[in-house]
């Protein structure tokens, strides 16, 4: 059969995650082959996030990570890095559930308020090492991209963060499963500098750029967006909500 895509996505409790996680499980619903592995940032499954996958149709493995308390984000201070106990939790799945033998496939990391075009999943599919492609609407610009030259990825075009081995973003590569299980180690990491999360488990991975193949047309089209939801603020929440108790959110 066609190679897995196995997609980790961490995700925490708020009033928009059914709305973001709804839009993503539908998008997967459109790609043929699809492992998601999706990681509540909670002591234990909630019920809503259950709910969700039940209806979802996709094959999902359900998992729950807690972020340690020493690195949960408390709001006005430096944001701290997030998703790393979760993705590290789906790598661990992956090593624990998948033969290598048996298995072929991609691994990508698709955060839950993204947006992505079905066709990116198509472009990762068959990565011998690790694919790259552009993301749009990141860092405060249009978009980030490798740079390109005679098929070759010979650079990146990035706004800030030039202390980064790999200048990107989470959602601009994906990576052959079999680089897990001939990396045993490879993982994130809390106590790495601020933006480095992908440059650790690409160093992780043993990768280089001579590795990296471009995707998305040599890297000029742009196939998925680093789309944020805006939170709601519930300012006229109080006046309903007597009336409409028993919605089920
Ligand atoms: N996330 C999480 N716990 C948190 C904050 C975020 O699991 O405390 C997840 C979130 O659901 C998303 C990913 O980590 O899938 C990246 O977070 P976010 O989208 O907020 O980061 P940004 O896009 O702003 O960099
Ligand atoms: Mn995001």
């Amino acid at each position: 059969g066609i190679p897995t895509i196995f997609a980790i996505t961490p995700t925490y409790s708020r009033l928009e995650q059914k709305a973001d996680l709804t839009r993503l499980c539908q998008t997967f619903r459109l790609v043929e082959n699809v492992h998601w592995i999706l990681v509540e940032d909670s002591i234990n499954k909630t019920a809503l996030v259950k709910r969700l996958v039940t209806n979802c149709k996709v094959p999902c493995a359900h998992l729950n990570a807690v972020t340690p308390s020493t690195f949960k984000n408390v709001p006005g201070k430096r944001k701290l890095p997030r998703g790393v106990a979760q993705r590290n939790a789906a790598l661990t799945w992956i090593r624990d559930h998948v033969d290598p033998k048996e298995v072929q496939g991609v691994v990508y990391f698709a955060d839950d308020d993204n947006t992505y075009d079905v066709r990116i999943f198509e472009e990762m599919r068959y990565t011998k090492v690790v694919s790259v492609w552009p993301v749009g609407l990141i860092a405060g610009g249009k978009f980030e991209s490798p740079m390109v030259k005679d098929g070759k990825v010979v650079g990146w075009i990035f706004y800030v963060g030039a202390h980064r081995r790999f200048p990107i973003d989470m959602a601009s590569f994906a990576f052959n499963v079999q680089l897990l299980f001939s990396h045993l180690k490879a993982e994130f990491k809390y106590t790495v500098p601020s933006g480095t999360q992908e440059s650790t488990i690409l160093e992780g991975l043993n990768v280089t750029m001579s590795d990296m193949e471009p995707k998305a047309n040599n890297c000029t089209e742009i196939l998925v967006w680093h789309t944020r939801t805006q939170s709601t603020s519930l300012i006229n929440q109080p006046k309903l909500q007597e009336k409409f108790k028993t919605v089920n959110f």
